[in-house]
């Protein structure tokens, strides 16, 4: 051993590239919570199609049909004719000229904003916007303005300014951790007046806000200048993404876009459960069930319906750790969201509601958020 210094895993890791983090802000992957017993109250199934029967005997069809990869790029040999199927059946539910899906929404934001932007380009994003579009902002080396959440008199000051010759405004639709919701209109108004594009991801709102399920950009689908993306991960039960607008421009991402063209296509079993999973969100017979539920627990608390998610400010990441635990001795599942998934000193709880919750859950939900101590919300 001589002049070597001897390696212990644990210590180096943690030393040089993991400084072990406080334990109130520890993340932890345990997936035997949740199965004991516990009504889980914070999945994004919002309709509870994860394991329709309807969902689940497409993917199996699939499945024995064509096994589970997809075996390789869709450019190379990896596509399936569903994925068309399903891109063109939401694009026409949503009123756009075409719609083309990529892997999950991570990867579909990555890419996209790569794709769509340059150091020529400014983007205007809003501070609170999703993890994959900050990413993907950043990997595209575009410069980046971040303006204060839903402050569009701020963006619009922004916009005036700048002297790039593309812009780019981008916005979550529904916001996930706040569960408040884009103004859409105002956003297209602006897009128009400062010659911007303008990208809402909605992958919270589709199958479950507008009243049909069309999401917050309901009667916005098919501007020209809005690019919208979905994930099938939420309402959808699955896991996918798809982007929805005018042909040049998806015909342009497909020249483009490297989280399409050098990964995997995701397996076609995915395509046949986004295609089940769309028919019921057509149908309507679930979100019904999801807007009582969230009516129901309106009524409850006194509150106005705005969409399944309810963020329950705390403050204090162990507060919010402690608030989950009150929650968990009353027999719900809901997780603390702490930093830097929310901005420092405002952790909270992320509840949702959905479909397949009983009303006697949702009652329960609400006396136990009584033994919770005062909180906005
Ligand atoms: C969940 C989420 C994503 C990521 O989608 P996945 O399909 O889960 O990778 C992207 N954008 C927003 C706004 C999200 O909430």
């Amino acid at each position: 051993m001589d002049g070597l210094v001897a390696f212990d895993p644990a210590i180096t890791l943690q030393d040089r590239w993991f400084a072990p983090p406080p334990a109130d802000a520890r993340r932890s992957l345990e997936p035997h919570r949740g199965r004991q017993g516990l009504v889980c109250f914070c999945s994004n199934d919002y309709l509870g199609l994860r394991d329709h029967p309807q969902v689940v005997e497409a993917a199996a069809r699939l499945l024995h049909a064509r096994g589970v990869g997809s075996g390789g790029s869709r450019l190379i040999s990896g596509d399936h004719p569903l994925w068309h199927r399903l891109a063109d059946e939401l694009a026409c539910w949503l009123g756009f000229e075409a719609g083309l899906t990529v892997g999950s929404g991570m990867l579909l934001n990555i890419g996209l904003i790569q794709a769509l932007a340059d150091r020529h380009t400014a983007l205007f994003c809003d501070r609170l916007n999703h993890a994959s579009l900050i990413d993907g902002a950043r990997l595209s080396g575009a410069r980046h303005h971040r303006f204060p959440h839903r402050d569009y008199d701020a963006l619009e000051a922004r916009l005036a300014r700048c002297r790039q010759p593309r812009r780019l405004i981008v916005s979550d639709g529904l916001f996930s951790m706040d569960g408040d919701c884009a103004d859409i209109r105002r956003l297209i108004e602006l897009a128009e007046r400062h010659d911007a594009l303008l990208l809402i991801d909605d992958a919270h709102g589709i199958g479950t806000m507008g009243g049909d399920g069309r999401g917050v950009t309901t009667g916005a689908g098919g501007h020209p200048r809005l690019v919208l993306v979905g994930t099938l991960g939420k309402a959808f039960g699955g896991y996918g993404a798809f982007v929805l607008a005018r042909r040049a421009l998806i015909d342009g991402l497909i020249q483009r876009m490297r989280t399409l063209i050098y990964s995997t296509g995701a397996p076609p079993l995915l395509a046949a459960a986004g295609l089940a999973a769309l028919a019921r969100i057509r149908e309507g017979h679930e979100r019904a069930r999801l807007a009582a539920n969230m009516e129901l627990f309106a009524r409850l608390r006194g509150v106005a319906v705005e969409s399944p998610i309810i963020p329950w400010s705390i403050g204090s990441d162990r507060a919010a750790l402690e608030a989950a635990d009150i929650l968990r001795r009353h027999g719900m599942e809901v997780v603390a969201i702490r930093p830097p998934t929310v901005p420092r000193g405002t952790a909270r709880l992320r509840i949702t509601r959905t479909a397949r919750h009983t009303p006697e859950q949702i009652a329960a939900l609400s006396r136990a958020l009584d033994a919770l101590r005062p909180a906005a919300g």
